[in-house]
């Protein structure tokens, strides 16, 4: 099992989770982080950081969230490592309250 950064992260990018992770295995994507899951120790600390919610033991990844766990297990990948925590995106207030990211990005793109 690992945890998994799922769509409440797309636009915000608190990193506050980046803070807590003992193990250094979350990267940084333009538009969200992810986990490596081979990396994660399951410790699950970086649950409680995130404001956003957007973070799951992968057995309890939300319905409709389903294709997080392959994301993170791709995309971490692909993607440098964060070690350091940084300031949320300029837009993440507004971000942090939209319900489909995708959706929305399709009326503002
Ligand atoms: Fe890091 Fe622990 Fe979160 Fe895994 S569960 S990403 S090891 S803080």
């Amino acid at each position: 099992m690992a945890y998994v950064i799922t769509e409440p992260c797309i636009g915000v990018k608190d990193a506050s989770c980046v803070d807590v992770c003992p193990v250094e295995c979350i990267y940084e994507a333009d538009d969200q982080f992810y986990i490596h899951p081979e990396e994660c120790i399951d410790c699950g600390a970086c649950v409680p950081a995130c404001p956003v919610e957007a973070i799951y033991a992968e057995p309890d990844v939300p319905a409709g969230m389903e294709k997080y766990v392959a994301l993170n297990a791709e995309l971490s990948n692909d993607w440098p490592g964060i070690s350091r925590t940084h300031e949320p995106l300029p837009d993440a207030d507004h971000w942090a309250g939209v319900k489909d990211k995708f959706a929305e990005l399709q009326r503002h793109p």
